[in-house]
């Protein structure tokens, strides 16, 4: 992942795309060029957090503006932290959903997030785009291999063509868990760090993605860690309750 300015916006973009995935526009807007104060600086999109409507709407704006959206043509999930997946075409607030799809040609789907990663699959000869929440909780409950289960069943892709973009999110490092949650997960997902259990989402996301059929040589990854970058990211493991949220947008040219 690269960063790019767009109207005063860090912005994650993966060069490869351009070349593998042409019709794929993806941004990955960080805590930068905003309007909000501490500790939601600054462009935290994140409602019901503590920072204001107001500061929110201004900062959904700005972005929308950076990236030539129209609010229109957003689509955000409620994000509950399940693996419901919703096939959308048109913009609007999803209720109860962890992950979008769709065909439409500029709609933009959005995952919001502050640790969790940011998943994007897609699949360019039938030009189907998915955009997923996935957290420890979600990735247990199999969002990802429902996701392609759909895309395979439903929009009869094949994996073998299809791409995925890992987002930016918590790594392992920064991830402590306790042994009730490490035993949800296999042993090579578990790292011990000076004696403690760490789990290693992105690992787990990679596998899954694997196993479900995309080659490994079409997985990306941004390589940033939420919690280990302060200036770029929101952090709910770093900073406690009060922090904000970004947003990973995706859209089919
Ligand atoms: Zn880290």
């Amino acid at each position: 992942m690269k960063w790019v300015i767009k109207s005063n916006i860090k912005m994650g973009v993966f060069p490869v795309l351009e070349v593998i995935a042409p019709r794929l526009n993806l941004h990955f807007a960080s805590r930068t060029g905003g309007v909000s104060p501490p500790p939601f600086d600054s462009l935290n999109l994140g409602i019901d957090l503590g920072d204001t409507d107001g500061n929110v709407n201004q900062n959904r704006n700005i972005l929308l503006k950076a990236l030539d959206i129209s609010n229109d043509n957003l689509a955000t999930g409620e994000q509950i932290h399940s693996s419901n997946i919703k096939i959308i075409n048109k913009g609007g607030r999803y209720k109860k959903c962890d992950g979008l799809i769709t065909e439409r040609e500029g709609l933009s789907l959005t995952i919001s997030t502050a640790d969790c990663y940011p998943v994007i699959i897609y699949s360019p000869p039938e030009n189907v785009l998915a955009a997923i929440h996935v957290g420890r909780k979600g990735a247990v409950k199999g969002i990802i291999s429902k996701t392609l289960n759909i895309l395979i069943n439903k929009f009869l892709i094949n994996p073998e063509y299809t791409i995925s973009v890992i987002g930016p999110g918590i790594c392992w490092r920064c991830y402590r868990v306790n042994k009730e949650i490490a035993a949800q997960f296999d042993m090579g997902i578990i790292k011990k760090r000076r004696g403690k259990l760490h789990l290693d989402l992105a690992l787990f996301i990679k596998n899954e993605l694997k196993r479900g059929g995309i080659k490994q040589k079409n997985i990306f990854k941004s390589g940033i860690c939420t919690s280990c970058s302060p200036d770029m990211c929101f952090s709910y493991r770093r900073d406690g309750y009060r922090t904000g949220r970004h947003w990973t947008v995706a859209t089919i040219k």
